[in-house]
Parts: C-alpha cells; sequence; structure tokens
C-alpha cells in the first residue's frame, strides 16, 4: 500500500488513534507542533481539497471539531488552529487529505506565517473580481501533476 494515511486507515501502520467513525479517523501527528497535534483524514482516500468529495470533507470537518472538543476537555488549550495544506506549494507533504487540529496556548511558541501590511484596495478589488469570475473547477494543483501518486488505497 502506497500511500500511509490508507494504511492507517487498514490498521497496517502504526498510530496513535484519538477518534474514528464510520467516515473518518483521527491520529496524533508525528511531530507535533504543540503537545496534542493530531491529524484528522477521511477513510475514503482523496490527494488534496479540490479532489476531496462533498460528503467526505463534511464529515471529516465535522470530526476535526470533534476532536477539538475532545482535546478542550482533555488538554485544556486556549484555543485551535485547523488547517489544511493544499499542494507542494502551500506545504502538503502527505497526498491524502488532512486536516490539521493543533490545539494552541497563549504561551507556545507559533508564529503567524506571514506579516499581515494593508495591501493596495486596487489590486485587491481586481483580483476579487477575477476570482468572482472563474469557474469553481477542480484543476489540479502543481502536486497533482509533480507529485509521484500517493496510490488509492
Ligand atoms: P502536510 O505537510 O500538511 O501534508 O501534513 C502531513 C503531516 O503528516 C505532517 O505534519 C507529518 O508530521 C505527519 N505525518 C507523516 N507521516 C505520519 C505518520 N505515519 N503518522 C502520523 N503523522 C504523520
Ligand atoms: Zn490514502
Amino acid at each position: 500500500m502506497s500511500c500511509i494515511f490508507c494504511a492507517i486507515v487498514a490498521g497496517e501502520g502504526p498510530a496513535e488513534i484519538v477518534d474514528s467513525d464510520e467516515h473518518t479517523v483521527a491520529f496524533m501527528d508525528i511531530n507535533p507542533a504543540t503537545p496534542g497535534h493530531a491529524l484528522v483524514i477521511p477513510r475514503n482516500h482523496s490527494r488534496d481539497l479540490l479532489e476531496i468529495g462533498d460528503d467526505d470533507l463534511a464529515h471529516t470537518i465535522a470530526a476535526a471539531r470533534r476532536l477539538a472538543r475532545r482535546m478542550g476537555e482533555a488538554l485544556e488549550p486556549d484555543g485551535f488552529n485547523v488547517l489544511n495544506s493544499c499542494g507542494t506549494a502551500a506545504w502538503q507533504s502527505v497526498f491524502h487529505f488532512h486536516l490539521h487540529v493543533v490545539p494552541r496556548w497563549e504561551t507556545d511558541p507559533l508564529e503567524l506565517p506571514w506579516v499581515p501590511s494593508p495591501g493596495d484596495p486596487e489590486e485587491i478589488a481586481a483580483t476579487a473580481s477575477k476570482i468572482r469570475e472563474a469557474e469553481p473547477k477542480a484543476k489540479p494543483t502543481r502536486a497533482d501533476v509533480e507529485a509521484p501518486d500517493s496510490g488509492e488505497g
């Protein structure tokens, strides 16, 4: 099996599973950003946000919130980040859709990965109009084109 997350779903890869249901599995990230950092995945293989079906996406985000609530009870964090990376340019490294659920504390060392500064309003408006006029197609990301196939289960 070439996809490491499909292997976890199949019970063939080691994982600290913390939650699961008919459609999803949640397990601890082996490179945690903060203590508790976990991943939620659909049992069905899809590469990324552009490819995943609406139902699997809905089940996965619902499971991410359930996990956040569990972590809220267990770890008492001050907040959460729920993150998804889509494409290598956006830091995706495992090509089976997943949501990171990262518990956050006021005192933790994580930093916002961009420096907020006001954009040019005309440029923002021009980009907004380009987005509005585009069709919402599931065009492959560069990762889809360039990354080796991560398998389908
Ligand atoms: P991303 O870079 O957004 O695709 O996230 C992939 C995440 O999967 C990274 O945070 C890795 O640390 C994590 N990861 C990779 N392999 C495993 C594994 N076998 N078990 C748990 N987490 C993993
Ligand atoms: Zn997979």
